[in-house]
């Protein structure tokens, strides 16, 4: 069942990157692959989903940093979790499409749980 926001995932702040993924493929019972592809020159999409019968297909430009490239993986997971057919998410994309906002928003909900320590004890050592 698609989930309606990150609020009802129930993640604690800290979740581990293996338990996302596995929230993701529980919720549509299909396995995600996550394929670096393109270049530079693939400038229309710096993300995109593809659902098969099987599996969920995401790729990302491999020429992106890191960090974005870990915040268009999660986009594509806010697509799978809301039951979205696919992204359409491009740079001649109109971004007030609502799937696309939707995504987004989610994108950036799993975000502060991924990246915030689950133990604030991790803060004291930072100072
Ligand atoms: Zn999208």
């Amino acid at each position: 069942m698609p989930a309606k926001n990150a609020s009802v995932l129930g993640f604690s702040q800290g979740v581990g990157w293996d338990e996302l993924v596995g929230y993701v493929t529980q919720t549509t019972r299909k396995n995600v692959r996550i394929q670096a592809i393109g270049d530079a020159h693939w400038r229309n999409a710096t993300a995109a989903l593809s659902r098969f019968p099987d599996q969920d297909l995401i790729l990302i430009r491999y020429t992106d940093s890191p960090l974005y490239r870990t915040h268009s993986i999660l986009h594509e997971f806010g697509h799978l979790l809301l039951g979205h057919d696919g992204c359409t998410q491009s740079k001649d994309t109109v971004r007030d499409d609502a799937h696309e906002q939707a995504a987004e928003l989610l994108a950036y909900q799993l975000a502060q749980r991924l990246y915030r320590p689950g133990d604030y004890e991790d803060l004291r050592v930072l100072g």
